[in-house]
């Protein structure tokens, strides 16, 4: 997946779309605590019972499956105000910053 090397977007700070020089970086972990999967999970297994594990296929061969694309964090620097964020990560095999 090419990324233009510059945009014109909107930027908060500014309150108006200005050109923006982008950067690729590693996906980081964001957000903190249990998303809603996990607490969904804790509390089906906090509960009494089997849970349906007799018809069920052991875990470690349910998420047997890997990858095969990764996840990069556009990283955004407003060309006025100078300020930072991370637009989005969207998922590829490869990423790369497209040079006009
Ligand atoms: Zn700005």
């Amino acid at each position: 997946m090419k990324i233009p090397a510059k945009m014109r977007t909107f930027c908060p700070h500014c309150n108006k779309h200005t050109v923006q020089s982008v950067k690729l970086e590693k996906a980081k972990q964001r957000g903190g605590g249990m998303g809603q999967g996990s607490r969904r999970m804790a509390r089906w297994t906090s509960r009494i019972g089997n849970h349906g594990r007799y018809s069920r296929r052991p875990i470690a061969s349910r998420n047997m499956t890997s990858k095969t694309t990764k996840k990069v964090d556009i990283r955004i620097t407003c060309g006025e105000c100078g300020k930072k964020w991370i637009r989005s990560r969207p998922r590829a095999r490869r990423s790369e910053l497209q040079r006009a």
